[in-house]
């Protein structure tokens, strides 16, 4: 059975822009792929290496595996596990270093993106290095898919040529992993900017009750042009109409709103309260698993904990083959069966 690897930071819980862009793939293939789901705790020391930041990952790891559960990922057909408890990870990575120049990191976007945002006037190494961690993470399972966001479509990219160079350098180790981007490539935020973020304060929660989702829905951005409701408002780019084409299920409700809004013949308020609804339909079921996962003490820490050792095994594999395939295994080999040796015979010989 083919393999996908991905997974998320635990920077909190889930929002629409992960379900849209990656969880509604995994939910969806689970049945087709022997599916990994990280906890990536590890790439949150990229910008947040803080020791208070490091206290709150386990809380944060639980919720978003409730978020997880309650979307329909099932631990009986998948793991989840978390990877700073997958020593090979550390390996790998190392290994891996060695296969890419600065120069080709320097040019993702991802990675001027990510420092801008952390407030970081200069870039750590291991900030640098995320991509080549994630390349790492992909390829501990030996995965073959990779369902992301559109912002991490040039790492899988990145991932694919160190397996290549990989491969290319000491014999196939790795398969060549293909990137599977969402139905809606990068979910915009409440306020209309491109990346619906956490850290930007614009997502709506998979957990966010009704009320709340009714006052983020009501303080959205729509057209600022659109100051009267009888004024003709622009539908395309809207994010109150992107949100209906992506979570409203009642597409004729959809097409009158769109025309009514384009002719000056809706308020946003209408239009807003018609979202809400339709968000609130969608988050309902996830809320209700969410609260039956939540009521089963320690459930979510034995699924993280079976998928931890589940990977490990998985993991020591990788390594092993991938550095006998190095022959990095036999320089120690070489060493230490002369050092064995070497003991043996001073045991046997007599002392002197
Ligand atoms: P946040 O800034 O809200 O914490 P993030 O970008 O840090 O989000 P990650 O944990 O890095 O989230 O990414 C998890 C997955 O969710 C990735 O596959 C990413 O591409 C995807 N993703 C995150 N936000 C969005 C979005 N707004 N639209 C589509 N996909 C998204
Ligand atoms: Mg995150």
């Amino acid at each position: 059975m083919k393999r996908i690897l991905t997974g998320d930071r635990p920077t909190g819980k889930l929002h629409l822009g992960h379900y849209v862009g990656s969880i509604s793939n995994r939910v969806r293939l689970q049945d087709e792929y022997e599916c990994f789901f990280i906890i990536a705790d590890l790439h949150t020391l990229t910008t947040q290496p803080q020791k208070e930041n490091i206290e709150v990952l386990a809380e944060n790891a639980r919720e978003m595996v409730y978020d997880y559960l309650a979307c329909g990922i099932d631990p009986a057909k998948s793991t989840v596990y978390l990877q700073s408890a997958v020593i090979e990870t550390y390996e790998l990575n190392l290994l891996f270093e060695m296969l890419v120049t600065v120069p080709r990191l320097q040019r993702l976007p991802s990675l001027k993106d990510m420092a801008r945002n952390a407030n970081l006037a200069e870039m750590p190494f291991g900030l640098l290095g995320y991509p080549i961690l994630q390349s790492a993470d992909i390829l501990v399972p030996r995965a073959h898919l990779v369902p992301v966001g559109k912002d991490n479509e040039a790492h899988v990219e990145l991932t694919r040529e160190i397996a290549r160079r990989f491969n290319y350098l000491y014999g196939e180790v790795f398969p060549i992993p293909d990137v599977l981007v969402g139905d809606v490539p990068t979910l915009v935020g409440t306020d209309g900017s491109a990346k619906m973020s956490k850290s930007l304060g614009n997502a709506i929660l998979l957990s966010d009750d009704s009320r709340t989702v009714e006052k983020k829905v009501d303080s959205m951005y729509t057209d600022p042009n659109r100051v009267r409701a009888d004024i003709p408002g622009t539908v395309d780019g809207n994010p109150v109409f992107i949100y209906h084409d992506v979570f409203n299920t009642n597409k004729a409700e959809v097409e009158d709103l769109k025309t009514r809004y384009r002719a000056g013949k809706v308020g946003d308020v209408e239009v807003k309260q018609k979202l809400t609804v339709a968000l609130n339909a969608f988050l309902d079921p996830i809320r209700e698993r969410r609260a039956g996962f939540e009521a089963r003490k320690g459930f979510v820490d034995e699924v993280i904990y079976d998928g931890t050792m589940r990977t490990r095994e998985e993991a020591r594999a990788t390594v092993v083959a991938a550095k006998k395939a190095m022959g990095l295994t036999g320089v120690w080999n070489r060493i230490s069966r002369k050092a064995e040796d070497a003991r043996k015979k001073r045991a046997k010989e007599p002392e002197s």
